[in-house]
């Protein structure tokens, strides 16, 4: 294990399937009725697809290209949950054709779902609406979108979402069948999530609906010390729903991303170098801060120290600057304050960086990093580096254009 070339990412299958059951535990003692829609987003690793897939989630999709590789990894158009503002007509029409979940996002989605059902007038289709809603109002200082309202789905407070209502009703053979309420949050405090349930009780009230389901979407906090984990959230959401839904009548639908993977997965990197300049201690790692923080906002990291065991005089360095191996002068990883010196061969392994790491890694100055599950104590690869052959493909390599080398 220890001689495994540096960086590569490692997923605990028990780790995993600890926190997968930690879900379905929970969901199956406070509603159930339910369905676990893993968000592809969040990480659409194969491996992990196939994992979740052979627990029984659904495959959470935003666009087209996701809805493909759901259907390119195995599953049928009826186990997709289809969301968000960027689908496709004929991924769309495929998904409400075979029965799997489409969230409405626009109205755009209103008029190809017309086209649709004057196109099969005998058939009845199910939708759920996504709905934006101030959430900010409800839960202060605790949303994303802050006080400037989201940006998806159908707004509550300006009746655009009862406007679409009224169009889906005039259309005759659809069923509203579900809401989405989905809300990315800084908090993903058990009180957002208490809110959104309330939220789905007050449309329910207010336009009288019948549901068949209600999905919360994803946002949920997992294996972070001190935080919530997934029995905190379910049995308050299943309180304020018992309000007015029950488990017979109403499947409770949820979106994990982060929470199932943060937990299990690490990053391992190793020093290649250090270096003083002015006076600074500038750590070389062949990690870069892009495949962990692409989107760059993460302010600190969890993370342990492997020491190599070839340097044993280390003095307690002041300021350590621990950066990645790219040639940007912001990949810079973290500062390690008054710690023992860091040297050429040191392991760094970060924690908790299933999340928005591998599905933002771009293909900057190195490709794809390997990846690893451990099983029973042995990694196994999942995933091999990739090399630039992996990263021509599709390109014309020549100076001619030539449509064969962009065949699939
Ligand atoms: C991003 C997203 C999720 C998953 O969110 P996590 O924070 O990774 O749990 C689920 N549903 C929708 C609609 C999303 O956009």
């Amino acid at each position: 294990m220890e001689n495994i070339k540096t960086p590569y990412f490692v997923i605990d299958e028990e780790i995993l399937q600890r926190y997968y059951n930690m879900l379905t535990d929970s969901l199956a003692a406070n509603w159930n009725n339910y369905l676990v829609g893993y968000s592809f987003k969040t990480n659409s690793l194969p491996w992990l697809v196939a994992f979740v897939r052979e627990q029984g989630a659904y495959a959470e999709v935003v666009s087209e290209d996701e809805y493909l590789l759901a259907r390119h990894l195995g599953y049928d158009a009826g186990q997709i949950i289809y969301n968000g503002p960027y689908k496709s007509n004929s991924s769309f029409r495929e998904v409400l054709l075979a029965g799997g979940y489409v969230n409405l996002d626009s109205k755009q989605e209103l008029n190809w779902l017309t086209e649709l059902t004057a196109e099969y007038p005998n058939r009845r289709f199910s939708v759920g609406i996504r709905v934006n809603f101030d959430l900010e109002k409800m839960c202060p200082g605790e949303t994303t979108m802050g006080e400037e309202s989201g940006r998806f789905g159908f707004c509550y407070e300006t009746g655009q979402f009862a406007s679409a209502l009224q169009t889906l009703s005039k259309m005759g053979n659809v069923t509203v069948a579900g809401l989405h309420l989905h809300s990315s949050s800084k908090s993903r405090s058990v009180g957002i999530f208490r809110a959104i349930a309330q939220m789905a009780c007050k449309l329910q009230r207010e336009f009288n609906l019948t549901l068949s389901y209600v999905d919360l979407g994803g946002g949920y906090c997992g294996g972070m010390e001190g935080r919530p984990e997934y029995p905190d959230y379910f049995p308050v959401i299943a309180e304020e729903l018992s309000g007015c839904f029950s488990p017979e009548q109403t499947k409770l639908i949820v979106e994990p991303g982060i929470s199932l993977i943060s937990k299990c997965t690490t990053f391992v990197t190793s020093v290649y170098d250090t270096r003083d300049i002015k006076g600074t201690r500038y750590v070389m790692t062949d990690g870069s801060r892009f495949n962990i923080d692409a989107t760059m906002i993460k302010t600190s990291h969890m993370f342990h120290i492997m020491e190599t065991e070839e340097e044993n005089n280390r003095p307690i360095l002041d300021k350590q600057i621990v950066s990645g191996f790219t040639c940007m002068e912001c990949d810079r990883i973290f500062t390690y304050e008054n710690a023992a010196e860091l040297c050429t061969g040191d392991r760094i392994v970060y924690e908790n960086v299933g999340g928005y790491t591998m599905s933002l890694n771009p293909l900057f100055i190195q490709y794809f990093p390997a990846v690893y599950i451990r099983r029973n104590g042995k990694l196994l690869q999942v995933r091999r580096k990739w090399t630039p052959e992996d990263y021509v493909q599709g390109s014309v390599t020549g100076i001619n254009p030539n449509p064969e080398a962009l065949q699939r």
